[in-house]
């Protein structure tokens, strides 16, 4: 979006001769190559500028959405952004608008359609965004968006040239409340048009206000693209599920930014008129008049929020140690040491699952993966937008999201364990840092970087080794913690 000039001394360059252009062509277009007194950083202010502080010179009424009335007069809303878009108007004119986001902006009692002009200044939008704007005169909307329905009222506003207007981005005094009932919402009534993913894919999309209720699975790559026409475009598919069905979301342009933001089997949608794609698919996208919600304050939201989470218990590949749930000093210096069998655990925890344990097990070590997890590069492993990540490695990055990652110790390290009353496999226990430190003698970098000759002997030396386990089982946690190893 950010128009792509230098600073004006760059296009003063000392003049090369042609023979040593010709004899010397540099390869890459660097830095120093423009080297004309600024820094990359002033550099980047005059590209990027962020939009300038702003003073309100009038009285703004801060007014709920749902209580404007068209016409001039000074009003603040605060609201969520529920769908935008990119609308370009390209221009020579120097002090044009280069386009307009054109938003739709929530709070508990209604919408509005804004269009937020712009020259220089990056809006770094999404969906979800807690926004306060300012402006001198609201409008009802354009006859062309009348099927826009719970946004009837619209705004247009361009803060960089108007000073009676201001988009103020609300992202540090955002506790994660307000503006996130939905609209018509009651507590404890159903939502009017809301229905289960399922029913919405066989058939109920032909509503005209039908509602899913959606939790994220996991998060695609951004892909960026050409165009059939020649033009740029980029999109990131996102898998979202309820408890009858999944489906596949896809955001387009500035959208694709959204889903950063986002926790895979945590993050909600409320989405209000999806677009349905394809024949007979899953496919959603939105449209100009759908709205998203992320994480909406209803009762049905948070089931599925529950529900994901038992689901993920499951599934992740592996489980962070719970900190804080289980007293580890405690237990190591305890008088009473409760000698537990496996057969016990199983017993105890069926009888009364809400209890939570601490106690001893004695183990013996029957199957070691060290040197063919290495061999498939999986001794390391964590999982991010919902996608198991192995590496022989401590870090790596998220191909989806390109965040950092630390990965801990793969639990199948340790194939299984036994004692005379039963088995376990390692895929069922949470290791914590310490314990495997306790078992392998190094920590998770040393294991890293540890030679195949290493491995190999690691594996020859623990096996059918005898341990004294520290464990914890509490409901919550769902798995049987290792919190401590001793070899006996
Ligand atoms: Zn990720």
């Amino acid at each position: 979006m950010a128009p792509q000039i230098t600073s004006i001394q760059s296009f003063f360059q000392p003049e090369v001769p042609s023979a040593q252009k010709t004899q010397k062509p540099a390869p890459h277009h660097r830095a120093s190559d423009t080297s004309d007194g600024f820094t990359s950083s002033e550099i980047e202010a005059a590209l990027h500028p962020v939009l300038h502080k702003w003073q309100p010179r009038a009285t703004y009424n801060q007014t709920d959405i749902g209580d404007l009335v068209p016409g001039p007069g000074c009003v603040m809303l605060m609201g969520r952004v529920v769908n935008f878009h990119h609308i370009a108007t390209p221009s020579n004119m120097p002090k044009a608008a280069k386009g307009c986001l054109k938003l739709t902006v929530k709070d508990d009692t209604g919408a509005l359609t804004m269009k937020l002009w712009y020259a220089m200044v990056d809006y770094d939008l999404h969906l979800g965004l807690l926004v306060s704007v300012y402006t001198p005169h609201v409008s009802n909307a354009e006859s062309s968006s009348l099927t826009v329905q719970d946004a009837s009222l619209f705004t247009s506003v361009f803060p960089e040239r108007d000073n009676s207007c201001y988009l103020m981005v609300q992202e540090r005094s955002d506790e994660g409340v307000m503006c996130k009932t939905p609209l018509g919402y009651r507590d404890g009534k159903q939502l009017d048009g809301l229905m289960a993913l399922r029913s919405f894919l066989e058939g109920g999309h032909e509503l005209a206000q039908a509602k899913i209720l959606v939790c994220v699975k996991s998060i695609g790559g951004r892909k960026k693209f050409v165009t059939k026409k020649g033009k740029e475009a980029e999109k990131v598919d996102v898998n979202v599920f309820d408890d009858t069905a999944d489906a596949k979301l896809t955001l387009w342009g500035p959208l694709c930014s959204s889903p950063a933001h986002w926790k895979t089997s945590y993050t909600i949608l409320l989405i209000t008129r999806p677009g349905l794609y394809g024949d007979g698919g899953s496919l959603l996208s939105l449209r100009n008049d759908t709205h998203v919600d992320v994480d909406p304050c209803m009762t049905d939201a948070y089931w599925l929020r529950g529900h994901a989470q038992r689901l993920t218990k499951r599934e992740h590949v592996n489980q962070p140690f719970p900190e804080g749930v289980f007293d580890v000093e405690e237990a190591a210096e305890s008088q009473v040491r409760i000698l537990f069998t496996l057969a016990d655990i199983d017993e105890f925890v069926r009888a009364a699952p809400a209890e939570r344990y601490v106690g001893y097990l004695s183990l013996t070590i029957v199957e070691l993966n060290f040197y063919s997890l290495y061999q498939r590069n999986m001794l390391l492993c964590t999982e991010c937008c919902g996608v198991p990540i192995f590496a022989n490695a401590v870090t790596t990055k998220c191909k989806q999201c390109e965040k950092d990652l630390v990965l801990r110790i793969n639990p199948r390290l340790v194939g299984l364990l036994i004692d005379e009353t039963g088995a376990i496999t390692s895929g069922k226990l949470i290791w914590s840092d310490d314990a495997w430190q306790q078992l392998l003698g190094r920590s998770a970098e040393g294991l890293a970087g540890a030679s195949v000759a290493l491995l190999k002997y690691l594996d020859n030396r623990l096996l059918f080794l005898k341990l004294a386990v520290t464990f914890g089982w509490s409901e919550d946690v769902g798995k049987l913690c290792v919190l401590r190893v001793t070899i006996v």
